[in-house]
């Protein structure tokens, strides 16, 4: 079930009919905080794509440009709830701290270098994907910058990706731009720009730190505000700035 209200601004409304369309849309949708935080149970479109119907019908025409040009694209990951993503971060919680030894602050900020804190992923929106080429044959993990660089066997589909994902509304979310901050480098995640930035600009009027400060997964308890202050700044917000 969708969980979109729809927001009702009186003051707005005697201006409503002169606006242009997009503009009556964009102000309307509102999302609830349980969807920004992948807990919502909403409806998804594809089988193997579980995307928002949007993002899925552009995924698809994405999909079958890229088929034409020689590409077979495939679908690595998508929506992902809470409880997937909790279920990741504390897997690695316990494989660097307990296994490795390594303090809890600092695994921190090696799981946060790729992975995502629990209710913050792009991934709980329906919005984003993780893809690579399904026709090359790869050894080993394909989620790997150098599989899609020089010489590596995604490299011609990044090129075609470079080119025409952006006309599919589909862009890079984690750029190689070195002034950036945040997740590292990540050339197979992309976003749906006409869902996900408005979803963006609802995630940032969230209290997330009040919303961190109530949940109980493993690490959590070393959350500072400080912490989470910085999280927001260079993991959630210093991204393409296309998708701000
Ligand atoms: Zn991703």
């Amino acid at each position: 079930m969708k969980r979109r209200t729809f927001l009702k601004n009186t003051s707005l409304s005697g201006l409503a009919c002169t606006l242009p369309p997009f503009f009556v849309t964009n102000q309307e949708v509102d999302y609830s905080t349980g969807e920004l935080m992948g807990k919502a149970d909403i409806e998804l479109f594809g089988e193997g794509i579980n995307l928002r119907k949007e993002a899925y019908e552009a995924f698809v025409k994405m999909k079958k440009a890229a088929y034409s040009d020689g590409f077979d694209i495939k679908m690595i990951s998508s929506y992902r709830d809470f409880y997937r993503q909790e279920g990741i971060w504390e897997r690695k919680y316990l494989r660097f701290t307990e296994d490795s030894g390594i303090a809890p602050l600092e695994a921190i900020d090696k799981i946060i270098e790729y992975s995502t804190i629990p209710g913050t992923s792009r991934h709980h929106w329906g919005t984003d994907i993780d893809i690579i080429d399904g026709y090359p044959k790869v050894s080993g993990d394909v989620l790997v910058p150098e599989k899609f660089e020089s010489g590596g066997p995604f490299e011609s589909f990044k090129l075609w990706l470079d080119q025409h994902s952006e006309e599919y509304g589909f862009y890079l979310v984690y750029t190689d731009d070195p002034r950036r901050r945040g997740f590292k480098y990540e050339p197979w995640h992309y976003s749906y720009a006409p869902l996900s930035i408005p979803m963006l600009t609802a995630y940032r009027k969230l209290n997330v730190l009040k919303l961190m400060q109530k949940e109980e997964f493993l690490g959590s308890e070393h959350f500072t505000t400080g912490f989470i202050r910085t999280y927001i700044q260079d993991n959630i917000l210093d991204i393409n700035p296309a998708l701000l």
